[in-house]
C-alpha cells in the first residue's frame, strides 16, 4: 500500500494502472476510518483491481460554525486499517495541495441543496460537490463507493456525475451500526455515554414509525411523532422528514421505499441518519 500527498504522483500511479487495464474502485473519506468506512472498502477491493481510498478533511464543506478545527485526524491509524483491508493507495493531500487557489467555480443543484441538510448547512452541498468533482478528475475511478449514511450526498453526488458525465459508476453502500444501532460516524467519539443513550431514540424510532404506518397515520402526523418522541429523550431536532428515496421530493403518499431522514443534536453533536419504510416494517 503507499500513501501519497501528491496529485502529480498519484495520477502517475493511476496512469500506470490504467495502462494495465486494471479498473479503479474509490471511497472518499474524511479519515477516523471506523467499520462503516472499512465497509465501503471491502466492497471496492472485491469489485476492483485497484482501491483508491481518499482522507481528506474539505475545509470548503464545514461552515464557520461547524468542527472542522476540532475533527479527529488519525492518519495512522488509519493507514493501518486500510493496509489490513488491502488498500493499494491512499491519498491523503494537504489542504493547499487540493486548494492551492481559492475555488472560483460554483455548482449548484437547487432542488437537493436546498432541503433537509442544505437548509442549515449553507454552502455544505457546494463544498462537497467541488472536492468530490476534483477527487474524481484526479483519480479517474470506475466506481465510487458512497455510504447511504449521508443519503442527501449521495443523491446529490449521483446527480452531479449524471449531470456532467462524469465517467464513474456510483454504488451505494448500506449504513453500518453498532450493537446499539446507533449508525457509525466518526463525530460519535464525541458523544458523553448519556449523550449517547440519548441517540439510540433516533434508531428506536423506527418502532414506532412501523406502528404508525401499519394504522396509516399521515405523513405529518408521523413525522410529528417522531419529532416529539426525539425531544423527549433530550436530543435537539433539525428536521424530521419523510421524502421519496430517488428524488428527495416531499410525498404524502407513504409506500416501503419512502424514507425517513433525521438530524438531530445530541448535545453539541449534530447526528444524522435515515431509513426506509420497509427498514421499518423489518425491525424488531
Ligand atoms: P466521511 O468520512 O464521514 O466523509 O464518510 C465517508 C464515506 O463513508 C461516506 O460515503 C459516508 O456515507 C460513508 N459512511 C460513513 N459512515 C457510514 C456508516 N455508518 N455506514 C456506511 N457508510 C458510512
Amino acid at each position: 500500500m503507499k500513501i501519497i500527498k501528491s496529485i502529480s504522483e498519484i495520477r502517475k500511479e493511476i496512469t500506470k494502472q490504467k495502462c494495465n487495464n486494471k479498473t479503479i474502485g474509490f471511497v472518499p473519506t474524511m479519515g477516523t476510518l471506523h467499520e462503516g468506512h472499512l465497509s465501503l472498502v471491502k466492497e471496492s477491493v472485491n469489485n476492483n483491481d485497484i482501491t483508491v481510498v481518499s482522507i481528506f478533511i474539505n475545509p470548503l464543506q464545514f461552515g464557520p460554525n461547524e468542527d472542522f478545527n476540532k475533527y479527529p485526524r488519525n492518519l495512522n491509524e488509519d493507514s493501518k486499517l486500510l493496509q489490513d483491508f488491502k488498500t493499494d493507495y491512499i491519498f491523503a493531500p494537504e489542504t493547499e495541495t487540493i486548494y492551492d487557489t481559492q475555488p472560483s467555480v460554483q455548482i449548484n443543484i437547487p432542488e437537493l441543496f436546498n432541503i433537509l441538510c442544505g437548509r442549515k448547512r449553507i454552502g455544505h452541498f457546494s463544498g462537497v460537490c467541488i472536492v468530490v468533482t476534483k477527487l474524481l478528475n484526479i483519480i479517474q475511478a470506475n466506481n465510487i463507493y458512497m455510504g447511504k449514511k449521508d443519503y442527501q450526498q449521495l443523491i446529490i453526488i449521483k446527480k452531479l456525475v449524471k449531470d456532467l458525465s462524469i465517467n464513474s459508476k456510483i454504488i451505494a453502500v448500506p449504513i453500518l451500526r453498532d450493537k446499539d444501532g446507533l449508525a457509525l460516524s466518526s463525530r460519535n467519539l464525541y458523544l458523553s455515554k448519556s449523550e449517547r443513550l440519548n441517540a439510540l431514540a433516533i434508531n428506536k424510532s423506527r418502532a414506532i414509525i412501523k406502528k404508525l404506518y401499519k394504522k396509516s397515520y399521515t405523513v405529518k402526523k408521523i413525522e410529528k411523532e417522531i419529532y416529539d418522541v426525539l425531544t423527549k429523550n433530550n436530543l435537539e431536532v433539525e428536521y424530521v422528514e419523510i421524502r421519496e428515496s430517488t428524488t428527495l421530493k416531499k410525498t404524502e403518499k407513504l409506500n416501503e421505499a419512502s424514507r425517513i431522514f433525521i438530524a438531530a443534536y445530541s448535545g453539541k453533536t449534530r447526528l444524522i441518519d435515515n431509513y426506509t419504510i420497509k427498514e421499518c416494517l423489518l425491525f424488531l
